[in-house]
């Protein structure tokens, strides 16, 4: 084997613990990977929130390591994530898709236009190696759920990286969609048809246990026939920003996640209520005039963002009920969902 080939496993002696083996020479080092205040390190010297952030860490620079990292090892008698994807024809031909133009950026990479077999599609490309393992496992998860108010994955091409292809939604994403057009343009059905339409991806991707940890109105992307559809779900737990709380998006998580690291569909439900407050005025940044540590030192003592203007009372009292400090508390996506049909169904009768 090359230099440089590694794999993390399961400490033998420590259970619950990980080891770091990598080749080198005609030989397998092993480091044990150190465990403290939810932080990793080889050496007790560099402190990693996560595992990947540390691999990514040593593939670039050498530090306490025989040899810097150069390439995961596939699991033997399992299959790796890309025969997986390959044999459930998830993996696209590189040859059939053609690349246009930019259209947006990614915190992992750039957001290409393009066409796959006549279809025009979106792109995402993850150009660091060891995300885009990271990434490839996670994709199993989004192949596994389909809903019309989900971004589609049409699948994956491992070049370059790897290119995530999508369903390609020509309005962009919720929050320039409405800064765009503003109060002017966009009817109150219709922020009400946005807010329904989100609540019931999130209801089914609660039905799946999947936890999206990033919902907000930049994460949420409308369609030509103006359909809104939740996306960037099942890729959050590979985001290297996991348990960095400092890079986390505060003023949209929940406070028991943000202390305790606790998200559940319950704090995508908090999230939630955060969305619907920049639904309803138009695309603004939540807590306009608050910092971020005095957001989270206002909340525990009871303060709550107010109102949008021209938000209907009923939307507001949804909003309250989804920043309930106790999780327990929240309504559920499915609940949620009813109330905002009710409320739609309301405004059309009138
Ligand atoms: P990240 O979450 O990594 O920051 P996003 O997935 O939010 O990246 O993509 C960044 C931007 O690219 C979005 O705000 C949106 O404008 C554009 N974009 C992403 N996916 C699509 C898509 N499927 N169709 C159209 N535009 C997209
Ligand atoms: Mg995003």
């Amino acid at each position: 084997p090359e230099d440089g080939l590694f794999l993390v496993r399961e400490s033998v002696r420590h259970p619950g613990d990980y080891v770091l083996c990598v080749s080198f020479g005609k030989e397998v080092i092993h480091y044990r990977v150190l465990h403290r205040d939810n932080t990793l390190s080889i050496d007790s010297e560099q402190y990693f929130c996560n595992l990947i952030d540390m691999i990514e860490h040593y593939t670039e620079q050498q530090g306490a390591l025989c040899t810097k990292l150069v390439k995961p090892k596939a699991k033997s008698g399992m299959k790796s994530a890309e025969e997986e994807l390959a044999k459930a024809g998830w993996l696209l031909n590189l040859q059939h898709l053609t690349l246009g133009e930019r259209i947006g950026q990614g915190e992992f990479g750039d957001v290409l236009q393009g066409e796959y077999m006549g279809q025009k599609v979106a792109v995402k490309n993850v150009k660091c190696d060891v995300t885009a393992q990271a990434f490839l496992a996670e994709t199993a998860a989004m192949t596994k759920v389909r809903h019309k108010n989900l971004v589609r994955l049409l699948g994956v091409i491992l070049h370059n990286g790897l290119y995530i292809v999508m369903e390609f939604m020509s309005k962009g994403n919720l929050v320039n969609f409405l800064r765009t057009r503003g109060r002017a343009l966009v009817p109150l059905p219709q922020l009400l048809q946005f807010s329904l339409d989100v609540a019931q991806g999130m209801d089914y991707l609660e039905s799946k246990k999947l936890v999206h940890r990033d919902l907000a109105a930049r994460n949420i992307l409308i369609s030509e026939d103006n359909v809104a559809k939740v996306s960037d779900f099942g890729l959050a737990r590979v985001n290297p920003r996991g348990a960095d709380t400092t890079l986390l998006p505060v003023k949209w998580t929940a406070p028991e996640a943000l202390k305790h690291n606790k998200f559940s569909s319950k704090s995508d439900v908090w999230s939630y209520g955060i969305l619907l407050w920049e639904v309803f005025s138009f695309g603004r940044a939540p807590y306009p005039k608050l910092s971020l540590k005095e957001v989270t030192e206002q909340l525990e003592q009871g303060y709550r963002m107010e109102t949008p203007e021209g938000c209907p009372p009923t939307v507001y009292a949804l909003m309250r009920s989804c920043w309930e400090m106790e999780p327990g508390k929240r309504p559920s996506f499915k609940k949620l969902t009813e109330k905002l049909q009710k409320e739609l169904k309301h405004l059309k009768d009138v």
